[in-house]
């Protein structure tokens, strides 16, 4: 029996597959490159973007010509929309929300079986789950293929906070040797008007820390370099035990205690954090220990206060440009990277011309910039898309042309100095290799010695372009892979 994953969105759902991968194992299932030749086919969705949406859309009907030939079961979880998952109950097999994993072999063996969360038609399902919460448990009713109740199968589930834990419990089947996410929280309190999180995802739940730190130190001693800690607002970590968890920055020191007292090689990265909740103490703990990597991811979406408003960003630009003061005084050679709307409704050129200052002023070493597009669900989806898409490319690829000269400009910088690199794998010019440096900047070198992916070497710098970097291989920290 062969299972297939087709994993769409951010990081968090690659997080997730993990897990997935791992009680489909446990299952007796196989894993197989070719979709065509699983028996079982799994999509861990995102609603948050219609692309990814579209896409589900593509595979399942293909998935569902199969069934004409051979038995074959489909399922989807991941971040599903309510209204998605109505959609889908109709072309998928089985659909359950990610925290019910655990469940999923059961439902696997009553082909067929949807939970609540699979047919709730309520946009404000989440209001009246924490209602719910307050009084009783969940039941997931069982559902046969023409959608009705076969009575007397409903099933106790936990409340989504013991759901979710229950999730973490489960050992991922990491798909790298030598990088990997550790989901930190689950959910969104934010509410930002342009995104859907908060409605697939759920409110934020925060994983008790001895959980995360038990599975960076059991990832570092199984020689793993780079650790992502994951989640929607990373630094807002713990505030919803309201003073019964460590802080973000709490939790980064023991981390960094840690890595000091292991004397292990590795970096620690977080994503994404949330300018609202960004506090010097997070900075200054970074710059303490080695382990923890000077690069901040921290999205800006946009640099007009109107717009930002609007978004319910709930920081202002001044903020914003204080935590970069900060970023500078603590991390002086940190790497900034961002996250940029361009488009969203209502954005007047006056106010693309403030976002397009505030990349002057920062120079970010790279943005990941957006055409805005309403997101099914999220606030602004009921609001005029007014920005037609001339204008929302006119500006990203201002936008894309600016960052590209600051990057390179940053990397330039780089040139004749040696740089620690992580070796990510082989690079597309042939007979090179390619890596990323603490602050994630693409380097390549000329180096056929496939032995250093997974491992640290020291590349000195020799030329820049736009967005990556190449130069020659100057030391292998490890000298037993290194080539005679
Ligand atoms: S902070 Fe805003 S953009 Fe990020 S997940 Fe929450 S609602 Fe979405």
């Amino acid at each position: 029996m062969k299972f297939h994953l087709v994993t769409l969105g951010c990081q968090m759902n690659k997080s997730d597959r993990e897990r997935v991968a791992t009680i489909i194992e446990k299952m007796g299932y196989r894993w197989t490159d070719k979709e065509e030749t699983a028996d079982l086919l799994g999509v861990i969705a995102c609603s948050v973007r219609q692309k990814a949406i579209d896409k589900v859309y593509t595979k399942i009907h293909q998935w569902n010509t199969w069934k004409n030939k051979k038995n074959l079961v489909t399922f989807i979880t991941g971040c599903l929309l309510p209204a998605d998952r109505e959609k889908f109950l109709k072309t998928f097999d089985i659909i359950f929300q990610i925290s019910e994993l655990l469940q999923f072999p059961e439902m696997l063996h009553q082909y067929g079986i949807v939970t609540p969360f699979s047919i709730r038609k309520d946009e404000n399902f989440i209001l009246k789950e924490e209602h719910a919460n307050l009084h009783a448990d969940f039941q997931t009713f069982v559902f046969d293929k023409n959608n009705k109740t076969i009575a007397g199968q409903p099933v106790l589930m936990n409340k989504p906070e013991t759901r979710i834990s229950e999730f973490w419990d489960i050992e991922p089947h990491y798909q790298s040797g030598f990088e990997a996410f550790i989901p930190i929280q689950n959910g969104c309190d934010k509410f930002c008007t342009f995104c859907a999180v908060p409605y697939t995802r759920g409110r934020e739940i925060s994983r008790p820390s001895n959980e995360i730190l038990d599975e960076l130190r059991k990832l570092i001693e199984k020689g793993y370099k780079s650790i992502t800690l994951l989640g929607q607002n990373v630094n807002s970590y713990g505030l919803d035990k309201k003073g019964n968890e460590k802080t973000f920055a709490k939790l980064l020191r023991d981390i960094g205690e840690y890595g000091k007292k292991s004397e292990k090689d590795f970096w620690v990265y977080f994503t994404s954090p949330h300018p609202r909740d960004m506090n010097d103490e997070v900075l200054k703990v970074m710059s303490e220990y080695e382990c923890l990597a000077n690069q901040i991811h921290l999205p800006l979406q946009s640099g007009d206060d109107k717009v930002l408003i609007k978004m319910n960003r709930g920081h202002t630009i001044k903020d914003f440009y204080r935590i970069i003061e900060s970023v500078k005084k603590y991390l002086p050679s940190a790497t900034l990277f961002t996250d940029i709307i361009v488009g969203f409704t209502g954005e007047t050129e006056e106010q693309f011309i403030n976002t397009y200052s505030v990349m002057e002023k920062i120079r970010f070493n790279m943005a990941y910039v957006a055409r805005y597009s309403p997101r099914p669900g999220a606030a602004s989806s009921r609001w005029d898309d007014d920005v037609s898409h001339t204008i929302k490319s006119k500006r990203l690829h201002l936008l894309s042309d600016l960052l590209q000269q600051h990057s390179r400009e940053h990397n330039k910088e780089m040139i004749n100095k040696n740089y620690k690199v992580l070796v990510t794998g082989k690079d597309r010019k042939k007979g090179y290799l390619s890596g990323l440096t603490e602050g994630r900047i693409i380097v390549r070198f000329a180096s056929e010695n496939v032995k250093l992916i997974g491992n640290f070497v020291d590349v000195c710098i020799r030329s820049a372009a736009g967005f990556a970097t190449e130069g020659t291989l100057h030391k292998v920290y490890n000298e037993e892979l290194a080539e005679a």
